[in-house]
């Protein structure tokens, strides 16, 4: 937690459950990426947390925007970014956002099949396009599993047509996972992704672009190795595939440029037992998974907590949240622990929950409100 939003917390003690986010920290973790990764564009994953300061802060400082949406494409254009510096990175678009995306500017689109690639030659004639492949997802703690991407000789195979549509076959993307904690997952991709930039320059055609996507990790309960560690595999691996013809570099990272920099602030509403002598407490907060944690699903994303009573003796917990729906528990199986001092009014923190929580909110669900939010 940064010390801008500790003393926000402290002085202003607003309503819970809300994300605090430290805005002056994403403009860090831009330049922490850019100093790591010096030769990429940085195209920021609007859908992490697309809060209007975010994105007014990172125009600024001439950050690009990876948009899933023609809603967050607006979004971007209203925070001043420019279109040519805006990409529509879903593979999976209805004709008309894509109408809308096109007159607005929007050069630059990403597919993976062949039926949406004859979208993009239909509402898109001549924009950039880049085709995302499969990659191994081994090592991400939010694998994307097989959703997106296709084989690799489909992709091939599917940049040939994209020329001869009338496209611009611009490169290819990858993603290896979000919360990815192993470097060597961007070294195998690369390597994938040198060998169609050779394929289809046999084929006539000059790739000039590899995306190598998003995955950078946060540090939640466990540590993560640093960006720089991920800047230096990545360049090893494209110095090694493609020597000194270096294509253009794009980097997406979402989770990384804010997850560090929110907190959520909740309060704890109960804690109890099932059973008289049960050494596990159930606490139930005022945020779950409805209310934005849709993360903690499967327990994939372990975030830390802090409490008013942090060094005193602690005791095995079941967190939850507070509606009326079972699969609202958040962590019950990975050997969460709180002070035996908790109790109900008690506020406490989720640190670097910056990423993802936000807009995952639901409307209203049991009539909760979504989450408030406060940029500062
Ligand atoms: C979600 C997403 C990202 C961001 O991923 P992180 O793991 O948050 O960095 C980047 N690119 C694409 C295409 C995405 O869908």
């Amino acid at each position: 937690m940064t010390s801008k939003i500790a003393a926000y917390l402290r002085d202003f003690a607003p309503a819970t459950p809300c994300l605090v986010l430290d805005v002056d920290r994403v403009e860090t973790n831009y330049r922490r990426l850019k100093a790591a990764l010096p030769l990429a564009r940085v195209y920021y994953a609007v859908k992490a947390n697309p809060g209007a300061p975010i994105l007014g802060r990172l125009t600024d400082l001439g950050s690009s925007f990876d948009a899933a949406s023609w809603e967050e494409i607006q979004m971007c254009l209203e925070a001043g970014a420019r279109p040519e510096n805006i990409s529509y990175g879903n593979t999976i678009k209805k004709v008309s956002a894509i109408q809308a995306a096109y007159a607005a500017g929007i050069r630059m689109f990403a597919f993976d099949s062949e039926p949406e690639l004859m979208k993009l030659a239909a509402h898109a004639p001549g924009a950039k396009v880049y085709c995302r492949i499969l990659v191994e997802n081994k090592g991400a703690e939010w694998p994307l599993s097989r959703k997106f991407g296709c084989e690799m000789e489909m992709a091939r195979d599917l940049m040939v047509l994209a020329r001869a549509w009338g496209l611009d076959p611009y490169g290819i993307s990858f993603h290896v996972g979000s919360q990815q904690t192993t470097t060597g997952a961007y070294e195998v991709a690369i390597a994938r992704v040198a060998s169609i930039f050779t394929d289809l320059k046999q084929a006539g055609i000059n790739l000039r672009m590899v995306n190598l996507g998003g995955g950078y990790p946060v540090r939640y309960r466990a540590e993560v190795p640093e960006i720089d560690a991920f800047g230096d595999a990545i360049m090893g691996a494209m110095t090694q595939h493609f020597g000194n013809d270096l294509p253009e570099m794009l980097v997406e990272p979402g989770r990384f440029m804010v997850g560090d920099a929110g907190v959520v602030s909740a309060e704890v509403v109960l804690v109890s037992t099932k059973a008289k002598d049960d050494p596990v407490r159930w606490v139930y907060l005022d945020i779950g998974r409805f209310g934005g944690l849709a993360e903690t699903e499967g327990e994939a994303i372990k975030y830390a907590f802090r409490t008013p009573h942090d060094g005193t003796v602690e005791g095995p917990v079941t967190i939850a949240g507070p509606t009326c729906d079972s699969t609202d528990t958040l962590y019950e199986k990975s050997n969460y622990r709180l002070p035996m001092a908790l109790e109900a009014g008690d506020r406490v923190e989720l640190i670097s929950t910056g990423a993802y929580v936000t807009t995952y909110a639901a409307q209203s669900f049991n009539g909760f409100k979504p989450l408030a939010e406060h940029y500062i």
